[in-house]
């Protein structure tokens, strides 16, 4: 039995890479957000090359993938929901069967049809409404949200109802991270960490006597950190915060994370960090774990290999909660000490 310690009851938030100096580093913009990869000193010589094959990986991805731009196949899928199938790239294809997958893995709390949700409360280029929509036309919108009816067969997708629509918003970028990993590894590359807007996943360490150092950052203060993770080698790290992304209703505060069984943003969660074998799943349980809370959390991690947890309730004094193996590698800053 999985077993949640605890920790301090003080005001706290998600998370930032510790940039190691004199490293070969270099940053670009993909997918609307900054990625940063950094290499061992020893690979110096790779950072140009090893970045630009990334950014062409990413930045493929998102034309794809992408639920903003009008010309992606994601887009077109919605476009043709109702109507007729389309046909994806073997990578955007597996991004979709992962984002069925994760569906089941947390019963339907990652959904990736909840976009025409998201558009109500004003999210996925919709306009903010001026109200809280309507308990009717949440329960209107609901029907068209069931991660199991969007077909998927030999490389094409179909979503059965008009008005359905895709995002996978909540795992593409942990699945570009797992993609830019791989290059690095088949590149020879043994010291690496790859960070793509709190996606992190790295391989050996930075140097000799040291581990990879990720901060979490304090979700009440942008400056702040809770503390540092010392990511151990090939492992992912993810970190999303509910106060990053949001819209403003009738002056009141709304994430940008939606709950796929009730139609509305969650609420009680503040930030949360997930450490797992890979980014793709770190990235996709990090969005579930806002709309299952701790309770279901723990169920889900029982069934997950290797997946830990550190999760922040958004109350005051914050409540931090642990899996043991995320205590094991996670060092409090110093207003936790
Ligand atoms: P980011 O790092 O961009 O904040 P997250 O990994 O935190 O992204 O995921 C949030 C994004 O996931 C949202 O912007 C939206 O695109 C999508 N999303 C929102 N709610 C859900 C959900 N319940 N299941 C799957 N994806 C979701
Ligand atoms: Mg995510």
């Amino acid at each position: 039995m999985l077993d949640f310690a605890r920790a301090w009851g003080l005001r706290g938030m998600p998370g930032r890479i510790f940039h190691t100096p004199d490293l070969p580093s270099r940053s670009f913009q993909s997918m609307g957000t900054l990625a940063t990869v950094t290499l061992g000193a020893d690979y110096a010589d790779l950072i140009e090359p090893i970045t630009k094959h990334i950014r062409e990986i990413f930045d493929r991805l998102e034309s794809e993938m992408s639920a903003y731009r009008s010309d992606s196949a994601v887009r077109e899928l919605s476009r043709m929901a109702g109507a007729a199938s389309v046909a994806f790239s073997e990578d955007a294809y597996r991004v979709l069967q992962l984002s069925q997958h994760f569906g089941e893995l947390t019963s339907g709390a990652f959904d990736p049809t909840a976009s025409p949700l998201a558009k109500l409360w004003g999210f996925n280029g919709a306009p903010v409404p001026v109200t809280q929509p309507s308990g009717q036309s949440i329960s209107e919108v609901l029907k068209l949200v069931d991660y199991r009816r969007m077909i998927l067969r030999e490389g094409t997708a179909f979503l059965p109802l008009q008005g359905m629509a895709v995002d996978v918003g909540g795992i593409a970028k942990g699945y570009a991270v797992d993609r830019a990993y791989d290059s690095c590894v088949s590149a020879g590359i043994h010291d690496f960490l790859i960070d793509f807007s709190g996606n992190v996943r790295a391989a050996g360490r930075p140097s000799q006597r040291e581990r990879w150092q990720i901060g979490v950052r304090d979700p009440f203060d942008g400056d702040g950190v809770l503390g540092k993770i010392a990511l151990p080698g090939g492992l992912a790290l993810a970190t999303s915060g509910s106060y990053e992304r949001f819209v403003d209703i009738a002056g009141q505060r709304f994430s940008h994370v939606i709950n796929p069984r009730t139609g509305y943003p969650v609420t009680g969660t503040a930030s949360i960090t997930v450490l797992a074998p890979d980014a793709v799943t770190a990235d996709a349980l990090s969005t579930a774990f806002f709309v299952t809370g701790l309770k279901e959390a723990r169920d889900i991690l029982e069934k997950a290999h290797s997946v830990e947890l550190l999760l922040a309730l958004d109350r005051y004094p914050m409540d931090l909660w642990f899996t043991p193996g995320l205590e094991a590698v996670f060092k409090p800053g110093p207003r936790l000490g």
